[in-house]
């Protein structure tokens, strides 16, 4: 009932560890009984007597001693005294109740009775309230103190001393009991507190770990992290990693949840894998992985990133399936600029930015101007957010003019943002801020739907070119979006083509190759536009339905002097004859570039030496006049 199993050594200590807590009770217990021992040897009690007195102090003496040093010495004394004390204890107990249960019996001094057996009682029933957390050892302690009392009362046999045995009896009984049942109680409570603080515990961990990883997560991270930041030895460097998986999502959506966790447990391995000792690795919302290392020095940072960068290069094996899952890396460092584990997150986190938009397997370090650059795109972005709402954007239209007969074939529909204080602002410049914040979405589905209606208007033949971002294409219901316009404008599909670079298929997925199909169903025409500045990769001209290739106008240099410029454009013109496609060479500018490409095989051109974008007006005129004519106009560009 009252017994503590070898499990619960953790409860019995505990309890003793309060017992100890307050040593004023043993102190008091011990300098009482030397007292009581000086006291009564001062009568000159027959030798027995004193005998078991001069012990009795002996041993209350050493117990103080031993429960002190107990207590304050870590050595391998204080372990033995430890070890020992419960022998002191049993001692003075049993020598106090031998010199009461004695004095009964050999001595004729009441006083020094009433002394001895007062005290004996008095320790007896302390006993019990002071070990009442281990019932056996009061048990053990109050025998050996009220026993030889009981003894010494039954020797001597007078009615009231028999009484006093039979008292000591029913005492014992009594003290036993209520020990038993504080000892019970308390074991409870105790256990109660100890699973209580153990849930404690674990829920904690839980909180602070990942399930799917088995890493920290967010909140444990942060935990670990600020314990490392602010313990990093000075000549160390402390460095953190972020690492974003490379469109980790499309694992999720394609292959369903269990196939994207499994991907995510693999990846967590390889990182904790070759994360130096001590750092902390954690995952953070789906796809991000943290760590945060110290290390000697710069080189061996370096050396860690591209060995995480190579490692997750590798594809995964999972499930029968071949992930290349991919990455790109944003690194910060510690230094004095750095004053909080907030900051340097932050540095990470632009850095990661940065690695992002260069592409995967990308590896970026943090430096200033990051900063400088979040605040401009963040200034940018919200100010382009008021164009779209303040109807401040409009749509230029450049001319594309065919090579042969030199009419007008298409127009590009380019939009333009004239800032009220800024003035024009370059669509190179918002075009990608829009792409990051999503503003394209409603900025590129307006240019298509307003382009449509000024195409409507347009002699049949002439086509409208627009672009679009691979954001808008990720988009949900973009192809659906796209086709609601055309029907809007009420122009035909096919004088619809949709200029889109090779940055759409880096991650070849099955989303834009559905995208594709759904608008080439309806009639929807595709152009390869800046053919020649990303991977040039012939695969996407044979896999994709593209009607047009713009030759980048990089390839357009001054007629003769780059031979391989020209021997590149003449190559792209004949596949192009080949496969029937138009070609367009882009950025003309002079009357000899359009002679050269158009003696390359260029079918198409596009460029300032024609006409620069124009309003929607002066569009309108060019077709006009041409009608008119029958020949180019030159505007400014
Ligand atoms: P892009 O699609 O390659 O468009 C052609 C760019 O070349 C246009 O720049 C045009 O003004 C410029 N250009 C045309 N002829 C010449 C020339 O003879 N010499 C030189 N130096 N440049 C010439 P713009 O309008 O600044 O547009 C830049 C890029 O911004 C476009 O490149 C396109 O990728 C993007 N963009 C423009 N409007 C839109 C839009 O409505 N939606 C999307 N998604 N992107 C757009
Ligand atoms: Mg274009
Ligand atoms: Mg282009």
């Amino acid at each position: 009932m009252f017994g503590l199993g070898s499990e619960d050594t953790r409860i019995r200590r505990q309890l003793v560890s309060v017992l100890h807590s307050r040593p004023i009770g043993i102190v008091i217990g011990s300098a009482s009984g030397v007292a009581v021992a000086a006291a009564a040897l001062a009568s000159n009690p027959p030798s027995v007597l004193r005998w078991t007195l001069g012990l009795m102090a002996l041993f209350a003496a050493s117990r103080a001693i031993s429960s002190y040093g107990s207590r304050s010495l870590d050595n391998g004394f204080g372990r033995f005294l430890r070890r020992t004390y419960w022998m002191g204890a049993r001692g003075y107990a049993a020598t106090a109740g031998l010199a009461a249960g004695l004095s009964l019996v050999v001595s004729d001094h009441a006083h020094v009775q009433i002394l001895l057996i007062g005290f004996a009682l008095t320790f007896g029933a302390g006993i019990s309230i002071g070990n009442a957390c281990r019932p056996m050892v009061t048990l053990a302690q109050m025998s050996l103190t009220l026993v030889p009392i009981a003894i010494g009362a039954l020797i001597v046999g007078s009615i009231p001393l028999l009484v006093l045995a039979l008292v000591l009896c029913a005492l014992s009984i009594a003290l036993g009991v209520m020990t038993m049942n504080i000892a019970s109680t308390l074991v409870d409570q105790q256990r109660t507190s100890l699973e209580s603080e153990d849930l404690a515990a674990q829920m904690q961990e839980f909180a602070r770990t990942d399930q799917v990883t088995g890493l920290a997560n967010r909140t444990g991270f942060e935990v670990k992290a600020r314990e490392l930041f602010s313990t990093v030895a000075p000549d160390k460097v402390l460095a953190l990693l972020w690492i974003d998986l490379h469109r980790f999502k499309d694992v999720n959506d394609t292959l369903g949840h269990e196939t994207g966790d499994a991907v995510l447990i693999e990846v967590g391995k390889k990182l904790d894998g070759c994360s130096p000792g001590g750092a902390v690795v954690a995952r953070f919302g789906s796809d991000e992985f943290v760590i945060l290392a110290e290390l000697d020095n710069r080189k061996e940072l370096d050396g860690l990133a591209n060995k995480i960068s190579d490692i997750l290069e590798q594809p995964v094996n999972i499930f029968g399936h071949r992930i290349n899952s991919g990455a790109a890396m944003g690194v910060s460092l510690k230094d004095d600029s750095v004053e909080s584990l907030d900051r340097l997150m932050q540095h990470a986190d632009l850095a990661l930015y940065q690695a992002k938009l260069a592409g995967r397997g990308s590896v970026s370090f943090f430096n200033e101007s990051m900063t400088r650059d979040l605040l401009r795109r963040t200034e940018l972005e919200g100010e382009l957010r008021g164009a779209i709402q303040r109807d401040e954007l409009s749509i230029y239209f450049q001319p594309i003019i065919d090579l042969a007969s030199g009419e007008i074939r298409a127009f590009e529909a380019l939009v333009r943002w004239f800032h009220p204080t800024k003035g024009e602002m370059l669509p190179q410049e918002f075009i990608p801020v829009a792409e990051e914040s999503g503003l394209i979405i409603t900025l590129g589905n307006w240019v298509t739907r307003q382009a449509a209606k000024v195409a409507v208007n347009w002699p049949d033949h002439v086509r409208l070119c627009v672009n679009l971002s691979p954001v808008q294409i990720r988009a949900p219901g973009a192809a659906l979006g796209i086709l609601a316009a055309i029907r809007e404008a009420g122009i035909d599909a096919s004088r619809l083509e949709l200029e889109v670079t090779e940055n759409l298929f880096l991650d070849d997925d099955a989303e834009t190759a559905l995208f594709l199909e759904q608008l080439s169903l309806e009639g929807v025409q595709f152009a390869l536009d800046d053919f020649g500045t990303g991977y040039s990769s012939l695969h996407y001209i044979r896999k994709y339905p593209f009607r047009t290739i713009k030759v980048d106008r990089s390839f357009v240099s001054v007629p003769g002097v780059d031979k391989r410029n020209d021997a590149i454009i003449r190559a792209v013109a004949s596949m192009g004859e080949t496969l029937g496609l138009d070609i367009v060479a882009e950025g003309l500018e002079t009357a000899e570039q359009v002679r050269s490409v158009r003696s390359a095989g260029c079918t198409l051109g596009q460029g300032f030496h024609f006409s620069g974008a124009v309003p929607e007006h002066m569009a309108r005129k060019l077709l006009d006049d041409e009608t008119a004519c029958r020949v180019p106009t030159r505007l400014a560009g």
